[in-house]
């Protein structure tokens, strides 16, 4: 690991920002390199600071402390991601014999100096008592190694050398950031504080030695540790252990069951599903299958600033049953066991303080299962994202320190105090109130006008989606399209041939694997042919019938296993069509497939009520493109149609508009309304048909 601070950079970046101090634009340049070196920090972890006096305006002079602002992550801060504050006041409140969190955040918002929406950092005061003009504070896998054992202390004294102070644990705030400046008061020739359990501060007059100075510690932090162990075996596989087969589908039929198992009702009564996160590295392999993965698990966070993503333990699964029956029961079990272990440990900190709080969700953010990997769990895949990158640091690092020696974790009770901390919950974003937030939806024929109408306002509604069109470059600029207008949405491109079931099987399991399972299915590949019965040629039909009806079956099919294995039911909102009803001449094959389509639909709402999936129908008409992306439908019948009326384009749109009573030209968006509608559970409906078609009467439903 090497510092990659560089003159010429510094120099870009302090002009890229004219209008900050000097010293800010720097500091928030070496934030930078630590935020893209995992080794020292992850996702929104460690903080940094920067001292500087600024006139008001007044010009009256001020000392104001830069601080990164709570939750920023340093990987892409800015000047203005770092909190100012009146430096001369907070640190008379070292005066102070204690300060509580609630009057802390108050404090700090009182006195910041210019407006931002940001908290400061929980770790605001030690930065603000320590008096060297730049801070910088992570909390380094390879410092943790070393403390996070019963020699702890020793252990960083031999590695990093006498320039390093060594304190206790203690929670941030007031009494860490007094016993920080004390010490450092005492021996003016630190370089660097450690504190055990937590990570490291290092401090200096300018940015680039302060930042070098972190390098410096936590490369000799890994030397030695990296001697240490040199030559000892760091694990050893389990001897009974045995690889599951099939890794593949065993990977998501255990994803699948274990997010229907951790789905859980929030105290709003909505069901809150998560998404997952999974990762098979080599190391994690090896840690899923050897003789201690059981201690890994159970053993504790390297720092409590984790156990808001990851929890304090991890799930273990030691064994995957094969059939699909046993691996429900199976992870029930690990589930429940898990559930009851975090109430017990609840219950006994709250019975320890004597007050009463309300109790957080109780389910696992980390899964491990011997011989598949690692599985993160999120409300958001970037939630899932953060928790599986902490989690993968976090079993490595463990298992360097069990080859060192013995692996200690922090007390579930100084646990406790983060995980209930306040100011560390606000760092959480909340499950938030879109009505399908956590779901996974798969759209067929999504690189056509209806597919992407659909796909735009589930997105909207908060859920996940996975694209699919045989015609991979239409679904491809579907997916950027959509991607541009919903930058922190989740859009997967699995392409497959809703004709095969086989196709239809891998791609259900593929979307299991990226993301955890499927919630809401929408067949909507659909194809047409125009020619009167007694032109239509049989291969011809078989094509139509393939797609149209087939393919619904296919995709139907291919997710009741899912749905099974989750236990949360789900939806299946098919798109039909207003031909269904009221069929045209010369428009048999698609007309028919499509009225086989319907009919197989029904069916899977009488047989899939009992798993509480609810299958539902859309019967559009004249849809078409709205410029972006063109409908395949349209494209394929609209220039015969325009042919036989005499019309042009915009004509025939016209056409369509004015034979429906509401005299209203029908979009994709309007099917896609309808989907959210059916997939947010808002009435008790299945096997219903629901016209989107301006008004036809031949085709009311009947
Ligand atoms: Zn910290």
């Amino acid at each position: 690991m090497e510092s990659t601070y560089s003159e010429v950079e510094a120099e870009k970046f302090v002009k890229h920002y004219p209008d900050v101090a000097r010293a800010l634009a720097l500091r928030a340049y070496t934030s930078r390199l630590i935020g893209a070196d995992p080794n020292l920090v992850l996702h929104g972890g460690g903080n940094t600071s920067v001292k500087v006096r600024q006139r008001n305006i007044l010009g009256e002079e001020q000392e104001v402390l830069f601080v990164k602002g709570s939750g920023v992550d340093l990987v892409d801060i800015g000047p203005d991601d770092f909190v100012a504050l009146d430096l001369v006041f907070l640190k008379k409140l070292r005066t102070l014999e204690s300060l509580e969190d609630e009057e802390m955040a108050s404090q700090m918002q009182i006195h910041k100096l210019h407006i931002s929406p940001l908290n400061p950092s929980v770790e605001a005061l030690l930065h603000a008592f320590l008096p060297h003009r730049y801070v910088d504070h992570t909390h380094a896998d390879s410092v943790l190694v070393l403390t996070n054992q019963t020699e702890g202390p020793n252990l960083i004294h031999k590695a990093l050398g006498p320039g390093v102070a060594v304190l206790p644990y203690t929670m941030s705030g007031l009494p860490l950031a007094k016993a920080v400046a004390t010490q450092y008061e005492n021996h003016r020739e630190l370089e660097a504080i450690v504190i055990v359990n937590h990570g490291i501060f290092t401090f200096a007059e300018d940015a680039e030695t302060s930042y070098e100075r972190m390098i410096n510690f936590v490369n000799r932090a890994r030397a030695f540790i990296a001697h240490k162990i040199e030559g000892k075996p760091h694990i050893t596989p389990r001897a009974d252990i045995q690889f599951v087969q099939e890794a593949e589908s065993g990977v998501a039929r255990f994803v699948q069951t274990m997010r229907g198992a951790c789905a859980h009702r929030g105290s709003d009564g909505r069901l809150r599903r998560f998404i997952v996160e999974f990762r098979n590295t080599q190391d994690l392999l090896e840690a899923s299958v050897s003789n201690i993965a059981q201690t890994l698990c159970a053993s504790g966070v390297l720092t409590p600033d984790h156990v808001i993503r990851t929890k304090n333990k991890i799930a273990y699964v030691d064994t995957l049953p094969k059939n699909n029956t046993d691996i429900l029961k199976r992870i029930n079990q690990v589930v429940e066991d898990f559930v009851k272990d975090y109430h017990r440990y609840f219950r006994e900190q709250v019975r320890a303080r004597g007050f009463d709080l309300q109790e957080l969700d109780p389910y696992p953010r980390i899964f491990i299962v011997a011989g598949l990997g690692m599985f993160a769990l999120g409300f958001s895949r970037k939630e899932a994202k953060v928790a599986a990158d902490i989690a993968e640091k976090t079993i490595c690092a463990k298992i360097k320190a069990n080859a060192m020696g013995q692996y200690l974790p922090i007390t579930d009770s100084h646990i406790f105090d983060m995980e209930y901390w306040p100011l560390q919950q606000k760092k959480l974003g909340q499950f938030s109130s879109l009505l399908l937030q956590g779901q996974i939806a798969l759209i067929t024929g999504a690189g056509g006008a209806i597919g992407y109408g659909i796909a735009d306002r589930l997105l909207a509604a908060g859920a996940a989606v996975v694209l699919s069109d045989i015609d991979e470059s239409r679904a491809e600029k579907v997916c950027s399209f959509l991607k541009e207008r919903y930058r922190n949405g989740e859009i997967e491109l699995i392409p497959f041939d809703v004709t095969d079931y086989q196709s239809a099987a891998s791609a259900v399991d593929e979307i299991s694997r990226r993301l955890g399972g499927v919630d809401i299915i929408v067949p909507n590949a659909g194809i047409a042919h125009v020619a009167k019965i007694e032109d239509l040629e049989p291969d011809k039909l078989d094509q139509v019938i393939a797609v149209n009806f087939k393919g619904t079956f296919n995709t139907i099919k291919a997710a009741i296993p899912v749905f099974k294995q989750q236990g949360t039911g789900g939806h299946i909102i098919v798109i039909s069509s207003k031909n269904v009803f009221d069929p045209g001449a010369a428009f048999g094959a698609y007309s028919a497939s499509k009225a086989g389509s319907h009919q197989i639909s029904k069916i899977a709402a009488l047989e899939l009520a009992e798993l509480g999936v609810r299958v539902n129908m859309i019967n559009p008409d004249a849809v078409f493109g709205d410029g972006e992306i063109s409908s395949k439908l349209w494209d394929l019948v609209g220039p015969d149609r325009m042919k036989s009326r005499g019309l042009d384009f915009e004509g025939l749109k016209e056409y369509y508009r004015n034979r429906n009573l509401l005299q209203t030209q029908v979009l994709a968006e309007h099917v896609g309304n309808v989907v959210v509608f059916f997939a947010s559970d808002q009435t008790p409906t299945t096997g219903a048909s629901f016209p989107v078609d301006g008004g036809i009467a031949p085709a009311f439903p009947r």
